[in-house]
């Protein structure tokens, strides 16, 4: 890595895998935080924003995506090599994404089927996070990532300190909200006890059970709200595929998936 001056502002770059673009989108949508920040750091590559390239190193890299091609393999690492510190963010980057769904099928089955020509497509049998590859410095979850946890992490490293991103469930932000218990009053699944939060319990404000789509909070029992979902009428089908939507390769998810699916 080369010594860059003492003056120089933060390098800042945002890498694509695999995804939506649904994670970078939320930092353009940062609105009045957006120029604050691009003062703050030299953007050095960030492609939904702009064509220019600034070679690294970086100081912190986000990389949105999962890695799902032999060429992701070797960019990844390249990426890692080049930054200081690395932060995946979104579901597709910390756990595969939807696309890992492909994961309990026959990806080459997938590609008959989708394309006209499949010897022109060059793709894994699994698409995995990036921490199945590389050391990452902090996992950032959510499908979309949510803005306000995000600009805490850019600015916690900015800053040299742990970004504090709160290890609660959905339920926290949900009775923060007076929200009625869709669980409770209308018998409806919910992932909520068992989800990271950070979306501000958007589903269950919505009067809809949580998809789980920020991924299991840490230290959560999943066996236990699993259990509580058969006793009200879900089928083990239905269990798989509640836990296998959004962050399928999340282990918490997997491991209780996996269970169930061999019951199915
Ligand atoms: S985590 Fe969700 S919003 Fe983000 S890139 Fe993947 S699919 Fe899109
Ligand atoms: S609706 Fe879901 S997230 Fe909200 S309190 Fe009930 S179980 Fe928890």
């Amino acid at each position: 890595m080369t010594i860059r001056g003492a003056t120089a502002r933060p390098r800042l770059a945002v890498w694509k895998f695999a995804s939506c673009d649904g994670c970078q989108l939320t930092l353009l949508n940062c609105e009045d935080e957006l120029l604050l920040l691009a003062d703050a750091v030299e953007i050095a590559h960030f492609t939904e924003a702009s064509s220019a390239h600034v070679d690294g190193p970086y100081d912190l890299s986000l990389v949105e995506g999962s890695i799902t091609t032999p060429a992701d393999l070797e960019r990844v690492q390249e990426i890692r090599r080049a930054s200081r510190r690395l932060v995946s963010i979104g579901a597709c980057a910390t756990s595969g994404g939807i696309q890992a769904l492909r994961n309990f099928a026959d990806v080459g089955e997938f590609t008959s089927l989708v394309y006209a020509r499949p010897e022109y497509i060059d793709t894994l049998a699994r698409s995995t996070p990036i921490s199945a590859h590389v050391p990452v410095d902090f996992e950032l979850h959510g499908c979309p990532v949510d803005r306000r946890q995000l600009l805490e992490v850019v600015v916690a490293y900015l800053d040299g300190r742990t970004p504090r991103i709160p290890a609660e469930t959905v339920c926290a932000d949900c009775k923060r909200r007076g929200n009625v218990c869709v669980v409770v009053a209308h018998g409806q699944a919910c992932l909520g006890p068992v989800t990271q939060s950070g979306c501000g319990a958007l589903c269950p404000s919505c009067a809809r059970g949580c998809y789980g789509c920020f991924g299991p909070a840490p230290g959560v029992n999943v066996g236990s709200l699993v259990g509580r979902l058969l006793e009200n009428g879900m089928g083990e089908p239905d269990v798989v595929r509640i836990l296998r939507t959004f962050t399928a390769e999340a282990p918490a998810f997997r491991e209780e998936a996996d269970t169930h699916d061999s019951r199915a």
